[in-house]
């Protein structure tokens, strides 16, 4: 059984910290550290950051530049490009998305299709696995249309849009004693604040529990613990989750991991099983669940890995709506949707930092020295993904490619 774990907004160093709680102590049957989701949106985004948990294995995934709903092209794509710009993130590992809010339509599982992504996970699954209509779907693809709702008008989504290969990780909710009534899909640990029938967090660990175990006695659905990390974070100013949350989180991954063939994935790791699915026996065989990538040797580093900007390497862009640090070099204006990868500013008597290639994976790139650390074969990379910033030619589009 999957145990799928995500965090949704901006990467700083409290959502890390945040996320590490649950993670950092744990491992898979296998030995090797849990992996998990990142869908990262632009704002507030420490882009360094974004490196390191790339590098450390984790997936980064889209959740358009400026968290809005129902998003537009170039809110889906200015993401990629930033983030492939500026914490050098190969294009042809963003295969996934979450819209903001949950907010998507038919338009937008098109729309990413359409920009060579492999999977959408804004689905809710909300009607219980003991129901006989249960939509708690396995991953599937749209060859046949969505096989679950659109969270924002309910019916709009069902049986369309026929997209062949594009992949649906639907959201799997948890019941309460209400049954329907009474589904937590994200952060259910906020809920209580919601009128929700949970008024502590003993109540909701057991009914948390209770939905995993009808997954696993069940068809072994996955479960997902889907997190905005800022709500758990103790670091974070004027957030103070109690650590009773943070506790029953963890009691409740403990639990689970006592059961027997309980993974803790990211969307990514399922996704690579569900293609290609082997027994349980023959688990430790899948490439996609083996411990991360092989490591840079430590003394050649240069920002990737590097927690602490320990040799200055780090650019400031100190932007006053979001500053961040980048080891890709500071873009001359903040990046925008309509122009998501400025061109770099280059301080009086520096180089201009070199951005991640094609031919060269991210733990290995050096972008001061522009050259690719290991050149070994099994550190082998090319990213053949999607081409990016291929528009239609709207009125919009034209003015910004030909102005000044
Ligand atoms: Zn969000």
């Amino acid at each position: 059984m999957f145990v799928v774990f995500t965090a949704d907004d901006a990467v700083q160093s409290y959502t890390i910290d945040a996320v590490n709680q649950f993670l950092a102590h744990r491992q898979n049957p296998n030995g090797c550290a849990p992996k998990m989701t990142y869908f990262t949106s632009l704002n507030f985004t420490n882009y360094t950051l974004v490196t390191d948990w790339y590098v450390a294995g984790n997936e980064i995934a889209d959740h358009t530049m400026t968290h809005v709903g129902d998003p537009p092209q170039d809110e889906i794509d200015g993401n990629l490009i930033a983030l492939n710009a500026l914490a050098g993130i190969p294009l042809k590992s963003i295969i996934g998305f979450r819209a903001p809010f949950l907010n998507f339509s038919v338009n937008t599982l098109k729309l990413l299709a359409a920009a060579g992504f492999t999977y959408d996970s804004s689905a809710p699954a909300a009607i219980p696995v003991t129901d006989p209509g249960t939509d708690a779907f396995w991953p599937y693809t749209l060859d046949n249309g969505m096989a679950n709702d659109c969270l924002a008008v309910a019916g709009s989504c069902k049986g369309q849009p026929v997209l062949p290969g594009f992949w649906e990780i639907p959201m799997y909710a948890y019941f309460d004693e209400r049954g329907p009534a009474g589904a937590h899909l994200m952060d259910p640990w906020l809920d209580g604040a919601n009128g929700a029938t949970k008024v502590n967090d003993t109540a909701t660990l057991e009914y948390m529990k209770a939905t995993f175990t009808a997954h696993y006695n069940g068809n072994r659905q996955p479960i997902g613990l889907y997190t905005h990390p800022i709500h758990l974070s103790t670091t974070y100013p004027g957030v103070n989750p109690s650590n009773s949350t943070i506790n029953m989180i963890n009691t409740f991954l403990d639990w689970a991991q006592v059961q027997q063939d309980v993974w803790i994935v990211s969307n990514e790791q399922l996704l690579a099983w569900v293609q290609n699915p082997v027994p349980t026996s023959q688990l430790d065989s899948v490439a996609a669940l083996k411990c991360s990538t092989p490591q840079v040797d430590a003394s050649q580093k240069i920002c990737n890995g590097i927690p602490a900007n320990e040799n200055g390497l780090l650019s400031h862009c100190a932007f006053s709506d979001f500053p961040f640090f980048t080891c890709y070099g500071c873009p001359e204006t903040e990046p925008t949707v309509g122009n998501p990868n400025p061109a770099q500013q280059v301080p009086d008597g520096q180089q201009a930092r070199f951005r991640l290639p094609t031919n060269c994976s991210t733990p290995f790139w050096d972008p001061v020295a522009g050259k690719c650390l290991c050149t070994a074969s099994d550190c082998a990379f090319t990213d053949n993904s999607r081409s990016i910033g291929v528009r239609p030619l709207t009125p919009l589009y034209l003015y910004l490619l030909f102005r000044a």
